[in-house]
């Protein structure tokens, strides 16, 4: 991700971004009708846990624990494609999950994340624990929750998008391009698929584990989602952490959503003073962040349960 207004990082390093293979420890199960109501918003956004989520940020810095958890996936399926980058072909994977027993096409609405991070040529050591991490640790306990209602666990698609990060700079909307290579893949795949036009909305989370919390949501955030989400907050007694960004655009993964059709907000801190520094490390990150953007997003999806339907 990068915003506009700041100045872009130029690398020019050979690419050998760790394939940090996510175990998705996704395990929900689906049954019964599409139409039972959502879950009362207050009580079922409240089981999102920020230390369930902590936890899986922690263990996502081991590539062997999740390479171990891989085994275990239950509905996870890999979106492989090889993108044209600054420095040659490289091969990418998205990771989409669903309830086991869902069909493809009862998704309403997808949320995602970043699972890739930045590569820095060593002795430079990039953890990426905010950037990378939080989101990826967070979704997983969003998946945990959703399986606890499984009918309106179908009406999510989760997505782990793998080449968010650019090699050299952003370059987006015409080739060469470089970044969002998993969000751009995926939604070309659905807009060529006929997909895209199923999806009611979206919502991305990057980098928003900042301890010191202050989601930063773009200038192109759609106006209905980004109300929603200040709604759900006031009701959790979180509104003073949410507001925009105002120091230019933020180029993300729901770039492209947005540009398939499917309005898609970003939940961002991009306050972040360790962004794509050495110090993005697990201290600079907080369950109680975590808890409180997967708690309002959500509360806002079972607010928006008429239009998931
Ligand atoms: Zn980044």
């Amino acid at each position: 991700m990068r915003a506009t207004a700041r100045p872009l990082h130029t690398h020019g390093m050979p690419f050998h971004a760790p394939r940090w293979c996510l175990a998705a420890l996704l395990c929900l199960t689906a049954s019964g009708c599409g139409n039972k109501p959502a879950p009362a918003p207050e009580a079922f956004s409240r089981e999102f846990s920020g230390q369930k989520a902590f936890e899986h940020v922690e263990l996502e810095l081991s590539r062997k624990y999740i390479e171990e958890q891989l085994r275990a996936v239950g509905w996870t399926e890999r979106q492989t494609f090889t993108d044209p980058t600054p420095h040659g072909p490289i091969e990418f994977t998205n990771l989409i999950a669903r309830p086991a027993d869902a069909r493809p096409e009862d998704a309403r609405a997808v949320v995602c994340t970043h699972y890739d991070t930045k590569y820095f040529a060593p002795p430079l050591r990039f953890v990426g624990a905010n950037d990378g991490g939080s989101g990826t640790g967070a979704l997983i306990e969003f998946a945990r929750v959703l399986g606890r209602d499984k009918a309106f666990a179908r009406r999510f698609e989760l997505v782990f998008f793998d080449g968010e990060e650019a090699i050299v700079n952003f370059v987006v909307d015409s080739a060469p391009y470089d970044g969002l290579y998993g969000s751009r893949h995926y939604a070309h795949a659905l807009s060529e698929g006929g997909r895209a036009r199923q999806f009611k909305m979206g919502v991305l989370w990057d980098m928003m584990g900042d301890r010191d919390l202050d989601i930063t949501m773009p200038s192109d955030s759609p106006p209905k989602l980004a109300a929603g989400i200040f709604a759900a907050a006031d009701a959790l007694g979180t509104r003073s952490h949410f507001g925009y960004f105002k120091n230019g655009e933020i180029l993300d993964d729901h770039h492209y959503l947005n540009r398939v059709g499917i309005p898609t907000l970003d939940l961002i801190d991009f306050d972040f003073a360790a962004w794509h520094t050495p110090g993005d490390t697990l201290d600079k990150v907080s369950a109680e962040s975590l808890q409180t953007v997967g708690q309002a997003t959500l509360y806002f999806f079972c607010g928006a349960d008429e239009q998931l339907r």
